[in-house]
């Protein structure tokens, strides 16, 4: 059984910022539903994972993950 975050990206494991997965926020409008998703991100989600887990918005434009340095 697989454990899904929904506050997590499932492309690049950090947190989405996703309002949706943040019951304190619920309601809340999150970035994505203004953000224009890269139809190219979307296919590189796993199947397991789509409709679960938000992207965060730089895998969202097909960005690189930002770097930790
Ligand atoms: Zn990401």
């Amino acid at each position: 059984m697989t454990t899904v975050d929904p506050s997590r990206c499932p492309l690049c494991g950090q947190s989405n910022t996703c309002t949706q997965s943040d019951p304190a926020r619920a309601g809340e409008d999150c970035w994505c539903f203004t953000a224009k998703i890269d139809p190219a991100a979307l296919q590189r989600i796993p199947p397991e994972l789509r409709r679960r887990a938000c992207l965060c918005p730089r895998c969202a434009q097909l960005l690189p993950p930002e770097q930790a340095d």
